[in-house]
């Protein structure tokens, strides 16, 4: 756990002269505790006091990004056990495994649902990002040309699988660029593999045989290399003791045991006999506490549940998910096409706009900030009446757009409509249908 305010204010020079924006360094010290301030903001904290509150203020769990370009993977950072203590920071990587030795048309086949997995929700692309690419030839030239060619063949992030460093530094030759994730320093190759991450600045997977000390001892000596970008695999393949070891690492990280600081890397693929149990163990691990999920393969059935599962779990739950503000034109509208307004709730966004798609008349879609609130609730609480909405329509640019000055409300804003006539001056304000659904058949019938 990071410092209480109290504990950071001895090392602030408690003068309370407010230049840091807040009167009191007490003020200042309980922003700093909360993540809602920079220490830089105070100028006159002595460099020790500076060395000992950035120590604390480093997350319990290292940061660290695997890959580079569209499929990087960012993973760590996390500060906290329970999503509801305080949001989950870094969805963990989805990977498929694939081994040198597997025939052309199955890689091929993975890598082509790779590709084809992506599904559209509330406005982002939820797909996965990373190939685990197993060596089983202990062969320095086929491995290298093994990941060569896949890497002509996909973009994804890597992991890259192989307990020889000789074949593994053959490998790198190729895949430096993609800055892949290195599997795995082990107490046998320790020295050798990890030299290698190290020359090459790419993390590197510790790899335990199932006893937690053995994984501190990796991590430390390792540390003590320089090697700070590590993940842990504590070994265990049998899903209740590797939850619980999830577990410990978490909790241990979160009380500083920097040790076992690090994010995760769990293997469904070896832990199940089929693609239905890797899914549910994934589904296990996502929320407790994997930060790279290596499954078998990707099937749309298995992976869909499992990005919506990811979603959830590492959204903001004090947050609304909102759509930006903006104007959204659906089918190709005109300068005739009517104008609908509706508030920036994702969800209220996107079954206004599918409706109006469904209704297969172009329009105008006004989306209005409301900080994530629903149009009533936003409403109720004063940021989508008459004044906010009107001040929205005449900032947005709509008007120039369109022929005839009239704008759409939602029906369950029906009592702000004289306000908004008023407010914009010379535009007609409709009072739409109370329900989404409703929308297909007013606009037709408008
Ligand atoms: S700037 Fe520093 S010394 Fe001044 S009030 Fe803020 S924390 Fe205290």
């Amino acid at each position: 756990m990071g410092m209480t305010g109290i504990q950071i204010l001895k090392f602030l020079p408690k003068t309370n002269c407010g230049e840091c924006g807040v009167p009191t360094c007490l003020a200042f010290a309980m922003q700093l505790a909360t993540g809602k301030a920079e220490l830089e903001k105070c100028p006159y904290v002595a460099e020790e006091s500076k060395a000992k509150l950035a120590a604390s203020a480093a997350p319990p769990v290292r940061p660290l990004t695997v890959g580079t370009g569209e499929y990087a993977v960012k993973v760590g950072g996390e500060t906290v056990s329970f999503r509801h203590e305080k949001t989950f920071v870094n969805p963990p990587g989805l990977a498929c495994l694939v081994s040198s030795d597997e025939a052309e048309a199955s890689i091929q086949g993975k890598i082509d649902r790779f590709k084809a997995c992506q599904f559209e929700r509330v406005g982002l692309n939820l797909r996965p990002e990373m190939f685990a690419l197993k060596d089983a030839s202990n062969d320095p030239a086929t491995y290298k040309a093994f990941v060569q060619k896949f890497m002509g063949l996909c973009d994804a992030s890597l992991i890259l699988i192989c307990p020889n460093p000789d074949v593994m530094a053959a490998a790198m030759e190729v895949a430096a660029e993609r800055k892949p994730l290195l599997y795995a320093v082990t107490l046998k190759n320790g020295p050798k593999m990890a030299k290698l991450a190290k020359d090459f600045g790419c993390p590197a997977v510790v790899r335990g045989d199932g006893n937690m000390d053995t994984v501190i001892k990796l991590t430390e000596n390792l540390g003590k290399m320089g090697l700070k970008d590590l993940v842990i695999d504590t070994g265990t393949r049998e899903p209740h003791r590797l939850y619980q070891e999830l577990t410990l690492i978490r909790r241990s990280a979160l009380a500083t045991f920097r040790p076992l600081g690090y994010p995760t890397i769990v293997f469904p693929c070896e832990m199940a006999s089929d693609l239905d149990n890797e899914t549910l163990l994934s589904a296990l691990y996502i929320a407790k506490y994997g930060s790279f999920i290596v499954m078998s393969d990707f099937q749309a059935h298995s992976l869909f549940p499992l990005l919506l599962s990811r979603l959830n779990i590492y959204t903001d739950p004090q947050r609304p998910m909102t759509a930006e503000q903006g104007i959204y034109p659906i089918g190709n509208p005109d300068e005739n096409s009517p104008v609908l307004v509706t508030s920036n709730f994702s969800l209220t966004y996107f079954i206004v706009s599918g409706e109006i798609e469904s209704s297969r008349v172009p329009a105008w879609l006004l989306v209005q900030d409301t900080e994530g609130l629903s149009v009533l609730t936003a409403w109720a609480a004063g940021k989508f009446n008459g004044e906010t909405v009107g001040t929205f329509v005449k900032k947005s640019g709509i008007a120039d757009k369109i022929s005839q000055k009239k704008v759409i409300i939602p029906g369950y804003a029906a009592a702000i409509s004289g306000e908004l006539e008023e407010e914009l001056g010379g535009w007609q304000v409709v009072v739409g249908p109370r329900e989404a659904s409703q929308i297909p058949k007013f606009l037709k019938t408008l």
